[in-house]
């Protein structure tokens, strides 16, 4: 009995491995996978660590960590392909979509200004659907040198063009679309929305649409110009156009048998880190992390596809401590209700109860002296309206405010800012789901690319699947 047992056995486990070995075999024991891309825009190291505290719980003596941290796999070197050692976005996703160092500015272009292919073209030749998520306009660096190839980052409506006129099999390359931007599409001398129409895309304008959109391809341009900072908005803007997004890839990779290539930049961490405004840049971390976790979370669930972020560089040499003190008062970052530029806005605007509004967006107690430089300004901006000033004269006054405001901020809070530029420091890797091992390490920019278009099909097989 007990032998007839184990020769049943034997047999069976004969009869599984020809099984297996016929799996491997076959092309789709090791379908494509789908591929999503995340681009936190100026996310250096700095910011992941400052949004640990910022997102930590009080309640609790632990620092909790974060995303970021579960998935840290290594680091990323960012410098350019000329001189300046500090990138700017245009050149650094080139590198993160093609794989090639090239000159700031340069939107999918090479350093002698000829076309290299990024990930998202390479993934549409073979058969992939594709997305596009930001929070800036669609035609900004990030997502541009991902979808086109124009000499000039600078070219707004060149790269509108380009993203509905250069074509793979006569179609546009994206087959989803979101963000801001609508008036580099629909301008005096052309109507791109239009265009896209004749094309089958659906066209939509206002997030709270997000979940009526169910069908691709689609165009959703949800602000004229970029999506409102999220401390300002008090939304989750990256996070909601993902979730639908994804939703939507999904369904139509369980539909057409077809993977996706999926892009999401978090794109205004870095306007923050422009502006030194600390408050702004930790909400633009707040949507970059629920979003990094939403994408996590679809990995989980989709155990084949993978899942790879990082930064494009560093942005305002952001520090938790400044002018020598051994403290980041992160106590009061958590206090300020809106961006340095709308409080100036509100302060503007509030007359003599300016104080009251100061008092209810920062939390900040005015010294004396502190109270008398704001109310002089306020006083200025006041004549200067009487008077009938230029918009250029109050301009000046009105970054004066903000100014101030800013200074007083990170002063309360010890947070330390060197440039109003970018910064050439390492950046973080972070990556999940099948194949997370390859991205372990300290790697050039260009080599995620690199790693990511080897994990892609090769062409002709590829061609023959989609027939
Ligand atoms: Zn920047």
């Amino acid at each position: 009995m007990f032998c007839a047992l184990r020769k049943q056995s034997r047999a069976c486990i004969k009869r599984c491995l020809v099984g297996l070995s016929l799996l491997a075999s076959a092309s789709w024991a090791q379908p494509p996978q789908s591929l999503i891309v995340f681009i936190g825009d100026g996310m250096g190291p700095s910011y992941t660590s400052a949004y640990r505290y910022f997102a930590d719980d009080p309640a609790t003596e632990a620092k909790e960590t974060t995303v970021f941290d579960q998935l840290l796999v290594g680091m990323a070197r960012t410098y350019p392909g000329d001189k300046t050692l500090v990138t700017d976005s245009a050149a650094s996703a080139t590198a993160l979509a093609a794989g090639v160092k090239t000159y700031n500015g340069a939107i999918g272009l090479n350093v002698n200004k000829e076309r290299v292919e990024g990930l998202l073209e390479a993934a549409k030749k073979r058969g992939y659907i594709t997305g596009v998520v930001a929070t800036s306009t669609v035609t900004h660096a990030t997502p541009a040198a991902f979808l086109v190839h124009v000499q000039s980052r600078q070219s707004y409506a060149k790269i509108a063009d380009e993203i509905l006129d250069d074509r793979i099999n006569d179609k546009p390359k994206v087959d989803l679309l979101f963000g801001g931007g609508r008036k580099d599409f629909v301008r005096k001398d052309r109507d791109l929305v239009a265009e896209f129409r004749k094309l089958g895309y659906g066209y939509f304008t206002e997030l709270s649409q997000l979940e009526q959109i169910n069908q691709l391809p689609v165009l959703g341009l949800f602000a004229e110009e970029a999506l409102p900072h999220v401390i300002d908005s008090g939304q989750l803007h990256l996070e909601a156009m993902t979730r639908r997004a994804l939703n939507l890839l999904q369904s139509e990779h369980a539909g057409r048998g077809r993977p996706f290539f999926l892009l999401v930049e978090a794109s205004q961490i870095d306007w923050c880190g422009h502006a030194n405004d600390i408050a702004c840049a930790m909400h633009e971390m707040r949507d970059a992390a629920a979003t990094l976790s939403l994408l996590k979370e679809f990995v989980d669930r989709h155990p084949d596809s993978l899942l790879v972020a990082t930064a494009d560089h560093g942005t305002g040499g952001l520090s938790m401590g400044a002018n020598n003190r051994y403290e980041w008062d992160v106590e009061s970052v958590r206090r300020l209700g809106a961006s340095a530029s709308r409080i100036a806005r509100e302060l503007l605007a509030a007359g003599e109860n300016w104080p009251l509004v100061w008092q209810s967006l920062t939390g900040i107690r005015l010294e004396s002296r502190e109270h008398q430089g704001m109310q002089q300004l306020l006083d200025r901006a006041k004549t200067l309206v009487a008077e009938g000033a230029t918009d250029s004269q109050r301009e000046i006054v009105r970054k004066g405010v903000v100014n101030l405001t800013l200074a007083l901020i990170n002063q309360r809070s010890h947070t330390g800012w060197t440039t109003r530029g970018h910064t050439g420091e390492d950046v973080q890797l972070f990556a999940w789901g099948r194949g997370r091992e390859d991205f372990i390490g300290h790697l050039n920019n260009t080599d995620i690319a690199k790693r990511l278009h080897a994990r892609l099909p090769a062409l002709a097989d590829s061609e023959e699947k989609s027939r």
